[in-house]
């Protein structure tokens, strides 16, 4: 049993290169695994299952075509993607996990999360998560013309970029007493996310446990994707 995981690939059709890679990935990599965790933010921006972005179509149609071919593959949402819904899912065969979730692996629990809520220093950011996760602001959102979607969405994204470029660079990563906090209410001593963009891997002790933080790389410049082999674990990453 092989299962790989992946997170912020951040693909639409603005990014070719790393669409490519990303269709080569599951062609060599995933299709040798059992299963394809995306911990979120495989997609720019995602607007509703009507998204009509060419490069997140093609995207869907290899993950159809993975997820018919055998692999289990399963997706959390992310703060960019996070209106991926249930007809993306019975459209690439991909299952949608809450985010935050204990996996039950053979051998070990892990939490998996995007990595988001952990940021709780960032808390204009977590103010407007609450609201947009709300189901009544999805649904209002939702059914809005796909234009109107589309147009709040860039003005979305533009206020997200002025306010990452202000924001001192501590904020924007992990608080650390929230990371303490998911390992005491899940009782798991391994937590894998992306979301900050810093990939590595951060061993730690809570209550006299060892445990381990993985986190995941971002695909802007090349491709970065973790391998779990029992136990065993390994963050790789792909030239361009
Ligand atoms: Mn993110």
């Amino acid at each position: 049993m092989t299962e790989l995981f992946v997170s912020d690939l951040h693909l639409d059709a603005g990014t070719p290169a790393a669409n490519r890679q990303f269709l080569q990935f599951l062609d060599r990599q995933a299709a040798q695994a059992s299963a394809l965790y995306i911990l979120g933010d495989l997609f720019e921006a995602w607007i509703g299952d009507d998204d009509p972005d060419p490069g997140a179509a093609e995207v869907c149609a290899a993950l159809a075509a993975l997820a018919a071919a055998g692999v289990a593959c399963f997706a959390l949402h992310g703060n960019r993607d996070f209106l991926l819904g249930e007809a993306f899912s019975r459209r690439t065969g991909v299952r949608l996990l809450p985010d935050p979730v204990v996996a039950d692996f053979e051998d070990e629990q892990v939490l998996l999360t995007h990595g988001d809520a952990l940021c709780v220093d960032d808390h204009a950011y977590q103010e407007l998560r609450a609201i947009v996760r709300r189901g009544d602001w999805q649904r209002r959102f939702l059914a809005l013309p796909r234009a109107t979607r589309a147009w709040l969405a860039g003005a979305a994204r533009r206020g997200s970029r002025a306010h990452t470029a202000r924001t001192v660079p501590y904020v924007m990563d992990v608080n650390a007493a929230a990371v303490e906090a998911a390992y005491r209410a899940t009782g798991v001593r391994r937590i894998i996310h992306g979301h900050t963009h810093r990939p590595g891997c951060h061993d730690a002790t809570v209550d006299g446990q060892t445990v381990q933080r993985i986190v995941l790389g971002a695909w802007y410049e090349q491709g970065s994707y973790l391998v779990r082999n029992g136990t065993h674990y390994e963050l790789l990453t792909l030239p361009r």
